[in-house]
């Protein structure tokens, strides 16, 4: 048996990066950078108007006023998205538009606010300082410059900042492909009709969304029954992929297979049961740049253990660093009692509070009660030596992806 820290670190260990793939911009959101992305020109490309307004020249707005208003004459317009065929010159405007190029001769923009036209002479009323209301080349990006590193899960805004230096493509890390194999004789497919003593294979619908949500491509590959030649075939066929699951069949019953066939298969076990609850018959094997992670059957149990060790371990090979549920630290509203030799995680609800977050447990802990999880915001770590949370204890808590709600007011109110 080992311990969480020593199970993550073994598992984080055997992580191999997934290769980079091409991929069009348009679907590079959400992926992970497999590239430095440099600008191959300013962005913008050329000077231009921030505002509608006129372009004109400073000098000789000196002293304008709303009182003192100067007039200019207007030899054109420059709508955006073309160059001005006439240069601006003393007394003269363009009437300009935002994000159009910056005509000759002018050196500031004043906005149409500020401005009354009377045919063809504009009067203006606010002397603008030289560079006022103009977007210098390249104030955005430089030509040259690196605006975005491997490693990144690209967000919106860099999308739109590779889109806007040209690139239609761009290199992204491979999503893991992951099987998922749930054992269990008990098992039935959605659809299906349960018979005596059966339950629905539900692990392997939550698995596969669990994966989805980290990045990862889920392949569903059924039920296998507890039966030696059947898991033996179900794992040998799994070469394809990058990361195999397992539910089911690697506690101490006398069904419970998977280790002896991992083993049988010369999967190189690094762990097999670790200090923690739920979880602790979780079972790790690296072979040839494959994970194989034989997770608990108890609903609970293996969702717990993908967020510690797969989630993380996922991440880890589609190159990004920050790969651990953020933890934070909690208040207990009430007292749960934990298992003293363990790492118990106990699923609570949160709570904003003036001096921070309350926890409060989602009723029984059972491993096989997967409403507490549903119900659950954090996982409350209770470490070892311990045998109890008390109201009031201040542990860490690993968020559950709820982050977002959690904000303790309307930020605009
Ligand atoms: P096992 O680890 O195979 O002993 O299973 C432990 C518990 O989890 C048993 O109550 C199983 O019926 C249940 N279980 C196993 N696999 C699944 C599954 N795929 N979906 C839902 N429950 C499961
Ligand atoms: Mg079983």
């Amino acid at each position: 048996m080992v311990s969480v820290a020593d199970a993550i670190e073994a598992v984080m260990s055997a992580v191999v990066p997934t290769p980079a793939e091409e991929v069009p911009v348009a679907e590079a959101g959400g992926r992970v950078l497999a590239q430095e992305v440099t600008a191959p020109l300013d962005i913008p490309p050329f000077e231009n108007s921030q505002m509608d307004g006129f372009a004109v020249r400073s000098e000789d707005l000196v002293g304008a006023s709303p009182s003192t208003p100067v007039g200019l004459h207007v030899i054109g317009t420059v709508p955006a998205g073309r160059a001005a065929q006439v240069a601006v010159g003393r007394g003269e405007a363009l009437r300009i538009m935002t994000g159009a190029p910056l005509p000759q001769g002018a050196d500031a923009v004043v906005k149409v606010e500020d401005t009354r036209v009377e045919g063809s002479l504009v009067e203006i009323r606010h002397a603008p300082a030289r560079g006022e209301f103009v977007r210098p080349a390249g104030e955005d990006v430089r030509a040259g410059e690196t605006v975005l590193r491997p490693g990144r899960a690209l967000r919106a805004a860099d999308v739109g900042l590779i889109a806007s230096i040209g690139l239609p493509t761009v290199r992204v890390r491979t999503r893991p492909r992951v099987a998922i194999l749930a054992t269990g004789d008990e098992l039935v497919p959605l659809g299906g009709t349960l018979g005596p003593g059966q339950i629905y294979n539900s692990n392997a619908y939550a698995l596969a969304a669990a994966v989805r949500e980290v990045g990862g491509t889920p392949t569903i590959l059924g039920i296998v029954p507890d039966e030696p030649d059947a898991m033996r075939a179900a794992f040998a066929s799994c070469a394809s992929f990058d990361v195999i699951l397992s539910t089911g069949g690697v506690s101490v019953g006398d069904f419970d297979f998977v280790k002896q066939i991992m083993d049988e298969l010369g999967l190189e076990r690094r762990f097999w049961q670790v200090a923690q609850k739920p979880g602790k018959p979780l079972t790790f094997a690296a072979q040839d740049g494959r994970l194989y992670f034989g997770l608990p059957g108890n609903p609970v149990s293996s969702l717990v253990c993908f967020t510690l060790y797969v989630a993380p371990a996922l991440r880890r090979a589609m190159g990004l660093d920050a790969v651990f549920a953020p933890s934070v630290e909690v208040e207990m509203a009430r007292s749960v009692r934990t298992a003293r030799s363990l790492t118990e995680l106990v699923r609570c609800t949160l709570e904003w509070r003036e001096n921070g977050m309350l926890a409060t447990p989602t009723g029984t802990q059972s491993s096989g009660v997967l409403r507490s999880l549903s119900l659950a915001d954090c996982l409350v770590i209770s470490p070892p030596g311990q045998e109890e949370l008390a109201v009031g204890a201040r542990p860490q808590a690993l968020l559950l992806g709820q982050e977002l709600a959690l904000s303790p007011a309307h930020p605009f109110a």
